[in-house]
């Protein structure tokens, strides 16, 4: 097998890690604990980063609305360089100037469990990334249930959509993104963290 490369370079090629407090982080992990993440971003736009770890890094995805607990909303998800495993933990400001200017919130993190089946038999999380099709149960202090993301459109053209499956955690009014707006890690606000404000006597 040839040797694989790090996919991780495209993530530290567009930041100053002298500049940025964002991690730089290591080479991509051997073993993965299947873990997901969701950013709240307030970049130029305000938007959602989506990552799971797959083959030693985070998989990334920005969604412009973020997720929806609502089987019927499709919600576009923009697939983006991908993240070293340390970036799981991150929240801060990232300064004017730098690439993804902007606070950064940890809104939503926990385990995810890979569901995708063929043929009764369940398909390795790094071939559903290529095929385009992941299908994941979240178990997250917000998100629960299962979602799925899905390659859409023409090669070259590429877009995803992240969906809510049916189960008993999708819900047709609800709507976290509005509702829950803390963070998942310190239970800070944007405003909070971008004022620098302490964590709140929660542990790591
Ligand atoms: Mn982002």
């Amino acid at each position: 097998m040839a040797a694989k490369k790090d996919s991780l370079k495209q993530y530290r090629t567009r930041r100053d890690f002298t500049a940025s407090p964002e991690p730089k982080g290591k080479k991509p992990k051997k073993t993965t604990r299947p873990i997901f993440v969701i950013h709240k971003h307030k970049a130029r736009g305000l938007h959602y980063d989506f990552r799971i770890a797959v083959g030693g890094v985070l998989k990334s995805w920005a969604v412009p609305k973020g997720p929806s607990v609502n089987p019927r909303n499709k919600r576009l998800a923009i697939p983006t360089d991908d993240h070293p495993m340390e970036y799981a933990k991150f929240e801060g400001t990232i300064p004017e100037g730098e690439y993804g200017a902007g606070t950064v919130m940890v809104w939503d993190s926990g385990m995810f469990k890979n569901v995708k089946k063929r043929g009764g038999k369940l398909v390795p999380i790094k071939q559903c990334v290529k095929d385009g099709t992941i299908e994941i149960f979240l178990k997250g202090k917000k998100l629960q249930g299962a979602y799925a993301l899905y390659k859409t459109g023409k090669p070259g053209d590429e877009r995803w959509l992240l969906i809510k499956m049916c189960d008993e955690h999708a819900h047709a009014r609800k709507n976290p993104v509005s509702t829950q707006t803390k963070s998942a890690l310190t239970g800070r606000t944007m405003s909070e963290i971008k004022r620098g404000v302490k964590k709140k006597g929660k542990k790591k």
